[in-house]
């Protein structure tokens, strides 16, 4: 709950969009709510957070961001429980998130003042946008961008920070099918695979066009050396089921320290499943998918919570996996919402109240 004291310029829209927005026909970050959060840095220092209208934004052809790259985001979710109560999930990990991703790309820490007080202001003023009901969310993107004009490639002096936000419903993207990865990477030792980069997703559009034409919705990317790791997807990480055995890789440079990922961590051992946070090599994969020990794939993050996959692809074959009454995926799934929309204990202090 807001403790603090930092103000925030608020200039209200005049009209809403909410009327004209058909809640039940989302398409998922396609709509945008009536304000932005918006806080510039310049000078040395962020001045104070604004929020206003949503709408274009004017900037110079030459700001660094078009050119290098200099951008990195954060994606978390509010949702709202059945006394209109708003909650975020873990919003502290996505804060720190995102200064580890700025760090990386040489942008200005941005502070825990503006970035809970102008969050707080902007949900206040877009609680309406925030529906009831499991599935319906309210996706918040912070993102910062490098501002200043000029193509001398160097970093930036001038940012800005933002948030937009999106109603959200459940998120179902079919059956998911993924390819091993076996020639393209995503994230090299020493890279920015551990930041949410703004590059890092261009750079999966292509490998990922080639996997859809061979019928494929995702690509699992394996470690650039070898492929022979399996590491994380596109936007998610990746759990594996071995027998009742649940494996997961280790974060590392290379791969993104999900919220999700963690959150299922911390569950597991609550609820005593076995889990190894190890290497999880193709090998043993396909080696337990043929024997029939592989019981599960699923995918881990906040737009889709939990994204069990169907069948896999490596070196030219398909293989599909089984159809469970009483998935892991699905356990997790039922966990971790009702911690969300404040339907279960909160244990671990998961839960904040807006
Ligand atoms: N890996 C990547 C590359 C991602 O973009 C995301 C989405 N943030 C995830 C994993 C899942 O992270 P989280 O559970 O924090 O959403």
């Amino acid at each position: 709950m807001k403790t603090s004291t930092t103000p925030v310029d608020i200039q209200k829209a005049a009209t809403s969009k909410i009327e004209n927005t058909d809640f039940n026909n989302l398409a998922f970050g396609q709509v945008f709510t009536d304000h932005m959060m918006i806080c510039d840095y310049k000078d040395g220092a962020w001045q104070t957070p604004k929020i206003q209208p949503y709408g274009p934004l004017e900037m110079d052809p030459s700001a660094r961001v078009f050119h290098y790259g200099q951008a990195v985001f954060e994606g978390m979710k509010a949702f709202k429980d059945e006394e209109d109560r708003i909650w975020l999930f873990r919003p502290e990990d996505n804060f720190e998130r995102i200064n580890k991703s700025s760090e990386r790309l040489a942008i200005p820490a941005f502070p825990k003042e503006f970035f809970f007080a102008g969050l707080e202001e902007l949900l206040k003023l877009e609680k309406d946008w925030i529906k009831k009901g499991f599935g319906n969310s309210l996706y918040i993107r912070p993102f910062v961008i490098a501002t200043e004009a000029g193509v001398s490639a160097a970093p930036a002096k001038e940012y800005k920070f933002m948030i937009i936000c999106s109603p959200a419903q459940a998120y179902y993207s079919g059956e998911v099918r993924v390819k091993f990865s076996e020639e393209y990477s995503r994230a090299a030792d020493g890279g920015v695979g551990f930041a949410k980069a703004a590059g890092n997703y261009a750079a999966q559009f292509y490998p990922t066009n080639l996997a859809k034409d061979e019928g494929f919705q995702q690509i699992i990317w394996t470690d650039a050396n070898t492929h022979e790791y399996l590491e994380e997807a596109g936007t998610m990480n990746i759990f594996f089921r071995v027998g009742d055995k649940l494996i997961t890789a280790p974060t590392s440079d290379r791969i993104l320290d999900g919220v999700t990922r963690k959150s299922i961590i911390a569950l597991a051992k609550e609820f005593n499943i076995d889990l190894e946070v190890r290497r999880v090599s193709v090998k043993e994969i396909v080696e337990a998918a043929k024997s029939g020990d592989l019981k599960e794939i699923f995918g881990s993050g906040t737009a889709t919570v939990i994204n069990p996959i169907v069948g896999f692809g490596h070196a030219g074959k398909k293989y599909d996996l089984p159809k469970l009454e009483d998935s892991y995926a699905g356990f997790f799934k039922d966990k971790l919402t009702k911690i969300q929309y404040n339907q279960a204990a909160d244990k671990f202090n998961w839960r904040y109240q807006v």
